[in-house]
């Protein structure tokens, strides 16, 4: 803890002054990283006959998802559907969602999802009738989209449509080209994003993946788009840029891309977080049960602790932002 005691009571008041806290009495850092719970924005788990891949079990179970959650400090998370046909054979449908988080009252939030190539392959059918009536029945947001096609492909700029026209977020997963494993496809700087946040101004955008997030910074090679650039953020990227002038899009910080992203370059990512306070929320996108888990709890927590983000930046990204884009209770 780097906080001088003067520096600590400033941060304190100053939040207290924006309502964050209670003015009676100021908590300690470690109390606030021991009080606040995360929400994970990007989650999926899946009923129990969901079958494994060689052997291997590549959905959580919902309980399996909680034993994670209780170990981390995370309240509860955002289920995401994962019905398209680059992913999995049989994956989750906004039904089985909806029956799990009814079973898990408090701890899972349901999303939708919708294939852009449902209903006839048809980039005229209305989508928006189908997502509201999702969001009548409880869904809060719309993801994760991985078609992998190019974001302008008519089919998409449809979904993106219905999405704003129902009034709820949509989250993608970007892929850097055709054919390369799953998500939607965009070139290097995210032209066709730019687009979309254009076209659709009332439709929030949360994007996610390594192609996206690899955006934070310029790189040297299109090939690091697929992976995890690494090394200090020396020049801007298309994220910063397009989140200046684009107030739809948004940042989900779930897997090794976000976390990466930040983890990269943890002064620049300090600057990040702090400039774009209300628009990036903690994900965690824990897929099997025993794969990989992102250190962003801990890299998060150490950011407020170090004092290099405030206390009120901490708990939008960790959980204020999430409540205030989806309203859920707080
Ligand atoms: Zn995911």
């Amino acid at each position: 803890m780097n906080l001088s005691r003067r520096d600590f009571m400033k941060t304190s008041a100053g939040a207290a002054a924006a309502g964050l806290v209670s003015t009676a009495a100021a908590k300690t850092p470690e109390e606030v990283v021991r009080e606040v719970k995360f929400i994970d924005i990007h989650a999926h788990a899946t009923e129990g006959s969901f079958p494994n891949i060689r052997g291997r079990q590549i959905l959580s179970r919902p309980e399996q998802l909680l034993a994670h959650y209780d170990r981390l400090g995370v309240e509860k998370g955002v289920l995401l559907g994962l019905g398209n046909p680059e992913n999995f054979i049989g994956g989750m449908s906004t039904e089985s969602i909806l029956r799990i988080c009814k079973t898990y009252p408090g701890r899972f939030i349901p999303g939708c999802n919708i294939d852009p190539r449902a209903c006839g392959n048809d980039p005229s059918v209305n989508f928006g009738d189908f997502i509201k009536r999702y969001r009548d029945l409880g869904c809060r947001l719309l993801g994760e989209v991985v078609a992998n096609f190019p974001v302008s492909d008519p089919r998409l700029q449809n979904l993106f449509r219905g999405c704003e026209e129902a009034g709820i977020p949509l989250t993608f997963h970007m892929s850097s080209h055709r054919g390369f494993s799953y998500g939607i496809v965009d070139d290097p700087g995210m032209p066709q994003l730019e687009l979309s946040l254009q076209r659709f101004p009332k439709l929030k955008i949360f994007g996610h993946s390594p192609a996206f997030w690899s955006e934070i910074g310029t790189y040297e090679t299109v090939d690091e788009r697929n992976g995890y650039p690494k090394g200090p953020v020396k020049e801007e990227g298309a994220i910063p840029r397009l989140m200046r002038k684009y107030p739809n899009l948004y940042g989900d910080l779930s897997a090794g891309s976000g976390c990466r992203a930040l983890s990269r370059d943890p002064a620049y990512a300090a600057k990040f977080l702090t400039e774009f306070q209300d628009r990036i929320m903690f994900g965690l996108d824990i897929c099997c049960p025993t794969g990989y888990v992102s250190p962003l709890p801990e890299f998060l927590r150490n950011l407020f602790l170090s004092g290099s983000i405030s206390e009120a930046v901490f708990r939008k990204v960790a959980r204020g932002n999430q409540i205030r884009l989806l309203g859920l209770p707080s």
